[in-house]
């Protein structure tokens, strides 16, 4: 593990604090695995990483943990096509186009829906969430494969 990444952990331990969570050994194991892997990962990837590293912690604590700091905002979960929901870190927001060729993810900023968002609720009265789910499509190189 390198400085940014600690650096990091240490920021999101202290917005998890200012949102009136408190830090523990299970809650700071988790954190560090999601930094440690790819930033999107199923429940049980994250149980296994945290066991790896923390083979007391229980996976039904990891589970409950998950679910608070998902309440606290500190992990959101993110559907990126037919698999299971994956978790990530929402200190660096971002929304996700997924490739349904190859399976890239490529994290997009909130920014990029703005526009579109505003246009729906001008037109439709509706407010997107488009967080939640992923936008699927084709990256360059599966368009370029595809005919
Ligand atoms: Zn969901
Ligand atoms: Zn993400
Ligand atoms: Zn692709």
């Amino acid at each position: 593990l390198g400085r940014p990444t600690d650096e990091r952990l240490e920021r999101v331990l202290e917005m998890l604090r200012q949102r009136g969570g408190r830090v523990t050994t299970a809650r700071r194991a988790i954190v560090a695995a999601l930094l440690q892997s790819s930033g999107h990962v199923t429940a049980d990837e994250l149980t296994a990483t945290v066991q790896a590293a923390q083979p007391d912690v229980h996976s039904t604590t990891i589970y409950r943990c998950l679910e608070a700091l998902e309440e606290l905002d500190v992990v959101d979960h993110v559907h990126l096509g037919h698999g299971r929901a994956v978790y990530h870190l929402t200190d660096q927001p971002h929304q996700h186009l997924v490739c349904e060729g190859c399976g890239l993810v490529v994290e997009v900023p909130d920014e990029q829906f703005a526009a579109l968002r505003a246009d729906l609720r001008d037109r439709y009265a509706f407010t997107i969430r488009p967080n939640h789910f992923a936008v699927l499509g084709r990256c360059e190189r599966c368009a370029a494969t595809s005919r």
